[in-house]
């Protein structure tokens, strides 16, 4: 097995509509893979952190006067989905293709560019997307006889409770177990498998997941900032001439806000609710920590995967069987300065955290 760290990656989006009409100022800054974020009130007051990669998607490009294109703020090139894929999302396809398993987790405040980054907006596809495209391309373009079969699973945790956002039952059943297997660790029990051939398809089966998600939440009353989603890809390569199987998993992870969650609804709901949502991205947290303790030499008793039905389905990426990366995403201005901060510790202690990837092979059956 090899030992590596959980990759981490920093990127910073544009002002949004709010913070312009606020007048806010930009308090990150980065230069290679440094940032550091200014305390507004105490402008003195720097922290710095370095990361595996860092996006600075904060200035645009607009046409100045004389028509031509020029950065919109000096110091910093707007880092475009194509870049942040070329780093991030080829390295997840080329281990999935390995054999390795590959699990990629956004981090950040709700509207600080989780689901832009992970899915993408229209024309301005994200990772997910183009990792499907991508994945397809391949297969299409092998030159070995080897088989591949692809299968595409998309489900949330709300609650604490997993909804298979593939379904085509009834959504009113409360939710999906999750269940462990001495080999296949946590896995959720008859969620869902879609084999697909195309990335056209696999986006279809997104918009359906999508459209599930926000109606889901409607009719709960519920806000899908506040739930996680995941994407679990399953490659399948059979080498018939060699008699070997390949199976690697992808997860790909859009995880709730991490902003403390403020009060809204009836107080039964908030309660329900905070204390359930907490409970996976507290716990995942916990983990990190944990992990990031041990690494530093620290004695740990107990990581507490089985505190949350959120680090139970992240067991292997956490720590384990798999090549993982963390995206964390951050608003550039003074005024998310806490939110920022917190984002930004959390993503240098996963940092720290080793993993034992190897390849999944096995004689075919
Ligand atoms: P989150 O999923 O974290 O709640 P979103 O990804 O929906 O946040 O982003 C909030 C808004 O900011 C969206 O309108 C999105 O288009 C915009 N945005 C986020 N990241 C970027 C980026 N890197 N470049 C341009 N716009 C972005
Ligand atoms: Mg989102």
């Amino acid at each position: 097995a090899s030992k590596d760290c959980v990759k981490v990656a920093v990127r910073v989006r544009p002002f949004n509509k709010r913070e312009r009409d606020a007048g806010s100022r930009c308090i990150i800054s980065m230069t290679s893979n440094n940032i550091s974020i200014q305390d507004p009130r105490n402008p003195q007051n720097s922290r710095a952190f370095t990361f595996d990669y860092t996006y600075w998607s904060h200035s645009g490009f607009s046409r100045n006067k004389d028509g031509l294109f020029v950065p919109e703020e000096t110091g910093g090139r707007y880092a475009d989905q194509a870049s942040v894929f070329l780093d991030l999302g080829q390295g997840i396809l080329d281990n999935a293709l390995q054999g390795y398993n590959a699990t990629l987790l956004a981090y950040g405040q709700t509207g600080s560019g989780k689901s832009y980054s992970m899915v993408g907006y229209g024309p301005n596809k994200g990772l997910i997307p183009t990792l499907c495209e991508r994945l397809f391309q391949s297969i299409r373009s092998m030159q070995d006889s080897r088989q591949c079969q692809v299968f595409f699973s998309m489900l949330e945790i709300y609650n604490e409770q997993v909804v298979d956002l593939l379904s085509k039952t009834s959504r009113s059943v409360s939710g999906l177990r999750v269940r462990e297997d001495q080999q296949r660790g946590f896995y959720v029990e008859g969620l869902r498998r879609v084999p697909c051939d195309s990335a056209v398809q696999v986006e279809q089966l997104m918009d359906q997941g999508t459209r599930t998600r926000t109606t889901a939440a409607t009719h709960m009353n519920a806000n899908s900032s506040r739930s996680h989603m995941l994407i679990i890809i399953q490659l399948k390569q059979i080498f018939s001439k060699e008699c070997i199987t390949k199976q690697s998993n992808i997860y790909l992870v859009d995880l709730a806000g991490s902003e403390r969650q403020r009060s809204s609804g009836s107080e039964a709901d908030r309660l329900k609710e905070g204390t359930a949502i907490n409970l996976s991205l507290t716990t995942l947290g916990n983990v990190i920590s944990a992990l990031a303790d041990m690494t530093l030499g620290k004695k740990v008793v107990h990581i507490p995967y089985r505190d949350s039905v959120l680090t139970k389905l992240l067991q292997s990426a956490l720590g384990g069987n798999s090549r993982t990366v963390m995206i964390a995403t951050l608003s550039p201005a003074d005024i998310c300065y806490e939110e920022s901060l917190s984002t930004l510790r959390y993503a240098e202690r996963a940092k720290r955290i080793q993993n034992k990837a190897v390849v999944n092979e096995s004689p075919t059956e």
